[in-house]
Order: C-alpha cells, then structure tokens, then sequence
C-alpha cells in the first residue's frame, strides 16, 4: 500500500482531523506482521544516511509534531535512531527561554537547521508558534496568524539551499492518550514525566484539532510536506515513518562520491604486495576474498 501517498497532505488541500482514524493500520493484523517491514526500512535508512552524509549536498530536516504522549520520542528512537549518530542530531524545542522569547520566534530554529550532509530531528518546532501559542493566545492573533507565511517562507528558503524537510503529525485519540498517562503512572520508570498541566491540556483537544488542521493545511508543501501519521499503534507509526522516510530520501537521488583514489591501484600498492612480502617474510596473513566487497551496484555515475 502507498503509505506516502494516503498520509500526505496535499498541497493546497483541506485536512479533517476527525476523517483520519489514529487506529488505521492499513491492513496489518499486528506488530508481529510488521516487524520485518520495519527492520528492513530501517536497514535502508542507514544505508541511505550514510551516502548522505558522504555526498555532503543535502540536508535533512524532519519536524515531529503531536500532541503530549503522542509518540514523538519513541518514534526518534525506534525508528530514527537507525541512523549513525555521526550524521544525526536531535533538538527538541520546549516553553522558549527569557532569551529565546526575546527574539522572533524562528531565532531559535535558525540555529539547529542542518548542515550539509546532515539529518536533523526536530521534537516540536516552529510549529509550536501556530499551535500552543494559538490555542492559549500566548500572542495576539494578530502576530500569530502572519506566522504561516513566515514559516512557509523560510521552509521555502531552506529548500533553495538543498533542505529537504518532512513534517510528521502523529495523530492520536485523546482515549489513547489517556491510556498512556495510565501507563506513565503505573511504571516508576516514567512517572517523572507527569505534570498535572498534561492533564489539564486534555480540555483543550478541540482547540488542538483546529489548530494542527489549519497548520496542516496552510504549510504542507511540495519542498515541505506534513504527513499526518495514525499513531494508536505504536507499531504501525513506527512503520509508516520509516517507509515515508525512506522513500523521501530515495526521492533525493543521493549519489555515494565517487573514489578519490584509483581503488586496484591502491588495492595493488598497499595491499596485494604487502601481502606478499608478509608471505615471504613467513608471517600469518589473513587474506580476505579474492575481491573485497564492493558497493559498485549502489553507485551512481554522474
Ligand atoms: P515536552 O515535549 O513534553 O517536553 O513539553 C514541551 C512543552 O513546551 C510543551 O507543552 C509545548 O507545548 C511547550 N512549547 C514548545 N514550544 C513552545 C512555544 N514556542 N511556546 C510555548 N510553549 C511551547
Ligand atoms: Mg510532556
């Protein structure tokens, strides 16, 4: 099934909270019959980090968006955390700081985008500034409501400069998250996540549902598309994550450089005569196979 196409919003389309079931699994019974979907998605992304990281042309920026207890940390570490470290770098963005809500409120973001070559998870974002601060007028909506375009704008600049980003709003019932609180509750492990305001927030569901529509809505865009993921199954999020991020970095056509060096002459030089000489001189070499292995197949030529 092509999950990126159901889950995407469309450019220019009007999105319906209340018309996405956060129960839909696309027909997968269980997170047994996913499991391996899931690994090999993950193998992937690796692979396809890696060469991104060697070509040094793209950036990647994937924004995690839900609300409270949504799944926003387990899905960078279950499905994210495939990527090496090397490469990746999460920032998660909480009540701005004195400093932070001292300046326009895309200052912060500006200083966590990615680098060239580099995959950047955001838990929460700019979008924050559309959302809670909409739904508690922490600024008039006079300033608020300018902020679509300010964030399509600078989401468009980012993609002129080879940003690709993919926007995930992991959608959940308020029964399912209530049952996460539960669970929060009952393991000591997580109990000191709990703050009463989580509670209360839940009062504020529909005020939520309105703003995650219009944010969806009005900023899902070709450079920058929001995918909107059901996310009651732990298991089917973590599913349709991977394969929407694999597919949108198939879609950059990442090419591996090409070598710096001419490989049989440097495979002649320092490896095949050395062990030789090793040989004559009686020392144990371990020899590989008779040709190493290579990653010809993956490589583009220009
Ligand atoms: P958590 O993700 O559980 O660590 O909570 C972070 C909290 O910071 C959430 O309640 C967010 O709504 C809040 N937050 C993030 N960005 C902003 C912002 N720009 N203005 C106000 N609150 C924010
Ligand atoms: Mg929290």
């Amino acid at each position: 099934m092509k999950l990126r196409e159901l889950f995407l919003v469309k450019p220019g389309s009007k999105v319906n909270l209340s018309k996405i079931d956060p129960d839909f699994t696309a027909g997968f019974k269980n997170e047994k019959s996913a499991k391996n979907k899931i690994k090999k998605y993950n193998k992937s992304m690796t692979d396809l980090q890696n060469s991104l990281f060697a070509e040094g042309k793209w950036s990647v920026l994937i924004c995690l968006q839900g609300l409270d207890a949504a799944g926003k940390t387990g899905t960078i570490s279950h499905v994210l955390g495939s990527m090496d470290p090397q490469g990746t770098r999460v920032c998660g963005f909480r009540v701005p700081t004195a400093e932070e809500a001292a300046h326009d409120f895309l200052w912060r973001i500006e200083k966590q985008v990615p680098a060239k070559g580099e995959v950047v998870i955001f838990n929460r974002s700019q979008y924050e500034d559309v959302l809670v601060v909409r739904v508690h007028n922490l600024v008039p909506e006079a300033r608020w409501s300018k902020r679509y375009d300010f964030i399509n704008n600078y989401e468009r600049q980012l993609g002129a400069n080879n940003t690709h980003i993919i926007k995930f709003f992991l959608h959940i019932s308020p029964e399912e998250q209530l049952k996460r609180y539960k669970e929060r509750l009952d393991d000591p492990a997580k109990q000191w996540k709990i703050t009463e305001a989580d509670y209360k927030e839940r009062d504020f569901w529909k005020q939520y549902m309105a703003a995650y529509e219009d944010a969806l809505s009005k900023t899902s865009t070709e450079n920058a598309p929001w995918y909107v993921i059901p996310s009651n199954h732990k298991w089917f999020r973590d599913l349709a994550v991977s394969k929407i991020v694999v597919e949108e970095l198939e879609s950059l056509g990442i090419k591996i450089p090409k070598p710096q060096v001419d490989v049989d002459e440097i495979r002649r030089k320092y490896h095949e005569a050395r062990s030789e000489e090793a040989e004559g001189k009686g020392l144990h070499v371990e020899k590989g196979p008779e040709r190493p292995r290579t990653r010809k197949a993956t490589i583009k030529k220009d």
